[in-house]
Formats: C-alpha cells, sequence, structure tokens
C-alpha cells in the first residue's frame, strides 16, 4: 500500500512537470520571437498591451512582456527542478520497497518456521553413533591433525573467516567440483556447463534477490564501486557475486527466450563470496561459515507453470541426491517453510548433512547443517532482470519464464562433513569415498604425514 500511494504522488509529480514543461517550451517560443505575441496566445498578458499603443509605446510592451516571460520561465526552471528532485526520490523510495517484496508462496511450503523432513539419505546418523564407540572430532582438529586446512595462516593474510587448503584438503576441493559436475553432465539430461563471471552489476544481484544488507542490516555481499570505464557511462556498482546462480540468470537479461528451446538448463563452477557481517557462534568456527569458496551450481529456465518448473526441481533433488549418496554422508532432505524462503523463492528445499562436531543435544543442536538448497522462483528474477518468453503459438502473449536452482556441490561444509564422517582415530586417518578416488590419485584414505 505505500508503494501505491508513492506511485500516486509520482504520477501527480509526472502530471505537474508534463504540463511545467509544455509552458516553458511555448515561453522559450516566446522569448526567442516576440512579435509572435498575440493577444489570443495562451501566453501573452492581454491586459499589458494597448491597442492604441503607439510605435514606441508597442516596443515598451514588448519589452516589458518578455522581461515578465524570461522572469516566468526562470520560476519554472526551478520548479521543474523540484519536481524532478521529487520524482527521482520517489522512483528510488519505490524501487527500494518494490525490491523488498518477496515471491508469493509455494501451496506446498509449510507456513512457520519449521522444516517438514521428506527424506533421509545414506546411514541414519543415530544409528552410526549408537553402534559403534567411534570418537567423533571437528574437522577442523582433524584437519590440523592431518596438515589439510590452516586459518591462522590465512587470518594474517585475508582475516578471520578465510582459509588455505592443503595438500589432499586442496585436492579434495578439485575432487570434489569434478566429480559433482560429471554427475549432472554425464547424465545426458541437456545441462551445460558454464564458467561465469565473479564479479556482476549490484542491480543485476539485486533482480535476482540478493541486496547488499539483509533485513537486520548485516553487510551480506561484497561491493566494490564502479569502474572507471562504468563511472564515466554512469553504470551502476559491482559487487562479488556470493552465487553463479547471479552471472547464470544475468546471462538472459534483457533477451527473449523461445518456449520451444525451454528448459534451458547451465551447471556453473564459481567462486562464491559472502560477507556474513552477522554470523556468530559456532557457525563461524572452521568451514562452516567462510567468506569465500567453491560451488557447483545448477540454473535453468522453465516453462512458466508449475509442473514444468516442479519437474526440473525434482530432477536437481535427485542429482542433490545421487551426489550426496555417492559421498556417504548421512543427510535428510527438507521443505524449507516460510520463514526460510527468502527473497525469491517460492518453494525450497534444502539438503542437511550430519556434522558429528556440531552435535550438542544440550544446546539443542542436532548437528544437521545445510549443505544444499534447491528453489523454484517462478517468475520473480526473469520479471526483474527482463528476461521475457516467446509462447510457441503465435497468438499467444509475451510472458516470463520461470526460474530454477539448486547447488550441485558446495566444497567447504562437504569437505567438513567428510573430515568428520570419514575420520578414524585409531588409524588417525579419513577414508577418501570411492567415488572421488579418480580424482585423488587411487588414494583410499587420507593419513598422518611422516
Ligand atoms: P545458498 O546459495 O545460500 O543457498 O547456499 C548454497 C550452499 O552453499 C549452502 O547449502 C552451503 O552448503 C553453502 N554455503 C552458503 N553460505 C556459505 C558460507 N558462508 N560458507 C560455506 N558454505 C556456504
Amino acid at each position: 500500500s505505500r508503494i501505491i500511494e508513492l506511485f500516486a504522488q509520482w504520477q501527480a509529480r509526472q502530471k505537474d512537470g508534463r504540463s511545467l514543461r509544455e509552458r516553458s517550451n511555448a515561453l522559450r517560443r516566446h522569448i526567442a520571437n516576440p512579435s509572435s505575441i498575440q493577444p489570443e496566445d495562451e501566453v501573452a498578458d492581454s491586459k499589458s498591451r494597448s491597442k492604441a499603443a503607439t510605435p514606441t509605446n508597442q516596443e515598451n510592451t514588448e519589452a516589458a512582456t518578455k522581461e515578465q516571460l524570461i522572469e516566468e520561465a526562470r520560476v519554472i526552471k526551478d520548479q521543474l527542478s523540484t519536481i524532478e528532485e521529487d520524482e527521482s526520490r520517489l522512483e528510488t523510495q519505490m524501487a527500494e520497497l518494490a525490491l523488498a517484496i518477496p515471491n508469493l508462496t509455494s501451496p506446498e511450503t509449510p507456513r512457520g518456521d519449521e522444516p517438514r523432513i521428506l527424506s533421509y539419505i545414506n546411514e541414519h546418523p543415530d544409528s552410526v553413533s549408537s553402534s559403534s564407540d567411534r570418537v567423533w572430532r571437528s574437522h577442523v582438529h582433524i584437519g590440523s591433525e592431518l596438515g589439510l586446512l590452516d586459518f591462522a595462516g590465512a587470518a594474517t593474510t585475508s582475516g578471520w573467516g578465510w582459509y588455505y587448503l592443503l595438500d589432499e584438503g586442496a585436492q579434495l576441493e578439485q575432487a570434489l567440483v569434478s566429480y559433482a559436475l560429471a554427475v549432472v553432465i554425464k547424465q545426458g539430461l541437456g545441462w551445460r556447463q558454464v564458467a561465469p563471471p565473479s564479479i556482476v552489476y549490484s542491480h543485476i544481484a539485486a533482480a535476482c534477490g540478493f541486496q547488499p544488507r539483509d533485513q537486520n542490516g548485516e553487510q551480506q555481499v561484497y561491493t566494490l564501486g564502479q569502474s572507471a570505464a562504468d563511472a564515466q557511462r554512469g553504470r551502476p556498482e559491482l559487487c562479488l557475486a556470493g552465487t553463479a546462480e547471479i552471472p547464470l540468470a544475468g546471462m538472459k537479461a534483457d533477451t527473449v527466450l523461445e518456449e520451444a528451446d525451454l528448459p534451458l538448463k547451465r551447471v556453473g563452477v564459481s567462486r562464491c563470496y559472502r560477507a556474513e557481517a552477522g554470523a556468530r557462534g559456532v557457525d563461524t568456527k572452521g568451514l562452516y561459515r567462510v567468506h569465500e569458496f567453491t560451488k557447483v551450481e545448477m540454473f535453468a529456465w522453465t516453462p512458466p507453470d508449475a509442473d514444468a518448473a516442479a519437474e526440473i526441481f525434482e530432477e536437481m533433488l535427485d542429482l542433490q541426491t545421487e551426489i550426496l549418496q555417492g559421498l556417504g554422508l548421512p543427510c535428510r532432505v527438507l521443505e524449507m517453510p516460510t520463514a526460510d524462503l527468502g527473497a525469491s523463492a517460492s518453494r525450497k528445499c534444502d539438503i542437511e548433512a550430519f556434522f558429528p562436531s556440531r552435535r550438542n543435544l544440550d544446546r539443542g543442536d542436532d548437528g544437521w547443517g545445510e549443505v544444499t538448497s534447491t528453489s523454484i522462483c517462478t517468475d520473480y528474477q526473469a520479471r526483474r532482470l527482463a528476461t521475457r518468453l516467446r509462447p510457441a503459438s503465435s497468438s499467444g502473449k509475451m510472458t516470463y519464464p520461470w526460474t530454477v536452482n539448486g547447488t550441485a556441490l558446495a566444497v567447504p561444509r562437504v569437505l567438513a562433513s567428510l573430515l568428520e564422517n570419514g575420520w578414524d582415530e585409531a588409524e588417525m586417518a579419513v577414508a577418501i569415498p570411492e567415488c572421488l578416488r579418480p580424482w585423488m590419485d587411487g588414494k583410499e584414505k587420507i593419513e598422518l604425514k611422516q
């Protein structure tokens, strides 16, 4: 309702501006050509002219009228500049509020803040923990013991929240990316690989639902200001993309897609940058919540209907399940509630993996942590990015495609969960899942270095 109010004010200011501009144009014409002033003319002040005027009087009258017209033009110029300021202030306010409006919610989405558990992948952690007297360690402990992670060194170079991956730690990152890509692409389902840019215009990020700050005013996005060339051209500022979803969605900004070409499926690998300014507590230890990480991301444009979008959504969930099943991580699939949808999603399913070191039942933490997220964004992003859709039938109207995105694999949390779930205290070693061994020189485990 506030946007509607502001829009009415903006329309009124537009109307005022239009009539003042017409008046100003007429005045300019008359000032340039004073003889055009006729008694019936809309700008002539008939009272200031006398039919009985002598030639000298007439000249005087014309000069006086010209002065008046110049004065009036000056007043109008000031009024117009106030109107333009009002218009731009109102446009900014409307845009800010409009960008804060979230998408509509799917009927599948549970109301409130409790997710619905849909299924489990691999063995349930309760049966693993109760059936053995295994020693669980945090990935920070394991990573330091085996020389795979260095947080202190990265704190000197970049600050807290950054990290070095070393030796098999760094190899595992590459192995996880290659494995996830192989699962997505080799299925023959039509996924095409993209290497996207990491820096994007902030209006493209905002159109995808990523604002520089969250609702608590905490900084979420690293902004970079304008490049010199963009500043000259009056282009918006740049930011570091928090996810490949943004540059992938941006690939079709300001374009028209053909319905017959849908769905379009893309999978991108990118570095992701998150300011995570408000992050506190257990999440900020180790790899769980970091400022920079590698992620394999799936993104699709579908026909604008719930069934077509649901088909791709399910396909993404199947691919994620296959990837996590292969890694042997205990996981659960959740239908996320309204409180967790964010700006752009109308429906969202997350997969959580088990992190033994996070489990602290006294603190109310059961050890599950999000590793993937899949969302149907309906036409929320496509509208804001001006990605239009030409329908297959020539009689149909232009519309917008729907977009769906999902994590294929985000490295740091999966790496952390692999270290924690694969740890063998007696051997001081971590098991490497079979599916990753082709990219790890065939190695079966990571052991303590001599
Ligand atoms: P999102 O793009 O926010 O839906 O996140 C997708 C996935 O990226 C999450 O499920 C996590 O696995 C991972 N992720 C998100 N934020 C971070 C972070 N700050 N540090 C490490 N991993 C993250």
